[in-house]
């Protein structure tokens, strides 16, 4: 059974050597992502190019993720570097102090509004949690604290308030910028960092769409706010990430869990693939082996449902990038073991032919011993409500569009197969599938296989027909 749970690794210098991002293809890697918080649009540029060789070199399908960098609010730079922070002592972040003079007793910012979105009593966390300080009073654009947890600061750190609330919108000039060059690269996915509400995500996809792009956007919750507009963000997404860094630091670490559980849970019953990220494997940026904390903690996400799990500073600037891959691969692959059954649609009313359809599919599937469900799609609709029904059983994605094939590349248990049959005759189709099905090796002779298609095939939304057939069996029906 392949592993259903999909792995997103971020691009970085570790990855650039050819020979490494061969081992990651090779050892099961479904979607790349590209941080636009760090290097230049041309290298983003070649790095995307040199995938997309490669994976085609490989016979691998792999999606393209675009990560914008969003308002992180950061602070400015010291005249040394770096400033030794103390409990106790005094600190204040000033709007009016120039962004390269930083000393032990002020920083500029970037976020020249800051003064205006905290008061005294509030607490700022520097550098995600490292370094806490405590709001004593503001005055004009400088906001006087109190050193309450003390460290090592250093230039460009990043700023969150605790429980949220800084008002930056989502979209920068420089992520608009961006949206434009993720078009020109034709990207599967635009990542919306800082997401507050479900607007930022419609303006996000209006941009994008505006630039010629065609990819899914995804939500980033990493933000207090955005845990108020749920529904709607989900609603406007085609997938979330529980982005666990930023958030973490905004609800307290402890919260994690249990608002991971719900954000997979509430993404899944609205039909939205989720990423869980962030610290997975962190470890393995040095070590060779995951620690038991971090095998527990993917086996976990995939227990709760994820669709995908992420690797960042693991991969781009990680010792063994493919390492920390297969580490993924088989800690998924035996967690998935243990998946349990979904019941969440049993009482549920279906909107329309397709989704009933793609449902009663899996329900057939579940009960039938089934090996593979076939499904002909356009735009990967079918799969992705599929999907969201947990199964063991492996869902083909049968296209002819490269973007849907690479867009299935995030759905949990979804594998993308290039399918383009000239014929409209139906039991042809049904060989065809079959015969496909076959070479690549994914059912043997005696399998039942469930195809679902439209009867007009090449027409969105048309999905209307769900066949079983048995492997051998689908010949006799060319003779009829
Ligand atoms: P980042 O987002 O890596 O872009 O910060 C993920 C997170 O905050 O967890
Ligand atoms: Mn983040």
């Amino acid at each position: 059974m392949p592993r259903r749970t999909k792995i997103v690794a971020t691009l970085g210098p570790a990855t650039d050597d050819p020979q490494v991002l061969d081992e990651l293809i090779v050892a099961g890697l479904d979607v790349v992502r590209i941080n636009l918080s760090h290097d230049r649009h041309d290298r983003h540029r070649e790095r995307a190019a040199q995938v997309r060789a490669r994976a085609a070199a490989l016979g691998r399908e792999i999606g393209l993720l675009i990560d914008l960098q969003g308002p992180k609010i950061r602070i400015g730079q010291f005249v040394g570097g770096r400033v030794m922070l103390h409990e106790g002592d005094m600190f204040a972040i000033d709007g009016d102090c120039p962004l390269d003079g930083g000393t032990a007793d002020c920083v500029g910012t970037t976020f020249l509004t800051l003064a205006a979105d905290v008061s005294a009593g509030d607490t700022l966390l520097l550098d995600d949690g490292a370094i806490e300080l405590t709001v004593i009073s503001v005055h004009g654009r400088r906001v006087n604290c109190t050193v309450t947890t003390g460290g090592v600061l250093s230039n460009n750190k990043g700023i969150n308030k605790k429980g949220g609330g800084l008002s930056a919108p989502a979209l920068t000039d420089k992520d608009r910028q961006d949206i434009l060059f993720a078009a020109t690269l034709d990207a599967d996915y635009v990542a919306v960092s800082f997401v507050r509400c479900a607007d930022d995500v419609h303006l996000a996809r209006q941009l994008f769409e505006q630039a010629g792009g065609h990819g899914g956007i995804v939500a980033k919750i990493e933000r207090a706010e955005a845990l108020n507009d749920l529904d709607n963000i989900i609603d406007a997404s085609d997938a979330i990430m529980v982005a666990r860094g930023d958030l973490g630091v905004e609800i307290g670490d402890a919260k994690l869990p249990a608002v991971q559980k719900q954000l997979i849970h509430l993404a899944r019953a609205r039909n939205c693939v989720v990423i869980t990220a962030t610290q997975m494997m962190q470890s393995m940026i040095e070590s060779p082996i995951p620690t038991r904390a971090e095998v527990f903690d993917v086996a976990n996400a995939v227990l709760d449902g994820t669709d995908a799990v992420m690797l960042s500073a693991e991969s781009s600037i990680g010792k063994n990038p493919p390492l920390v891959v297969e580490a993924l691969h088989r800690i998924c692959e035996e967690a998935e073991k243990q998946a349990r059954r979904s019941a969440h649609r049993i009482d549920s009313v279906f909107g329309r032919v397709d989704e009933a359809i793609a449902m009663a599919a899996m329900y057939t599937a579940n009960h039938l011993g089934v090996k593979a469900i076939a499904a002909l799609t356009e735009t990967g609709s079918t799969v992705k409500w599929m999907s969201r029904i947990s199964s063991g059983i492996p869902i083909y994605a049968l296209t002819r569009h490269r973007m849907t094939r690479h867009k299935v590349t995030l759905f949990r248990g979804v594998y993308p197969i290039a399918f383009d049959v000239a014929t409209t005759d139906v039991h042809e189709v049904n060989h065809a599938v079959i015969e496909e099905l076959l070479r690549d090796g994914v059912v043997n002779l005696g399998d039942l296989v469930i195809i679902t298609k439209g009867d007009r095939s090449g027409v969105e939304g048309q999905t209307n027909l769900m066949k079983i057939m048995r492997v051998g069996e689908h010949c006799l029906h060319l003779e009829d």
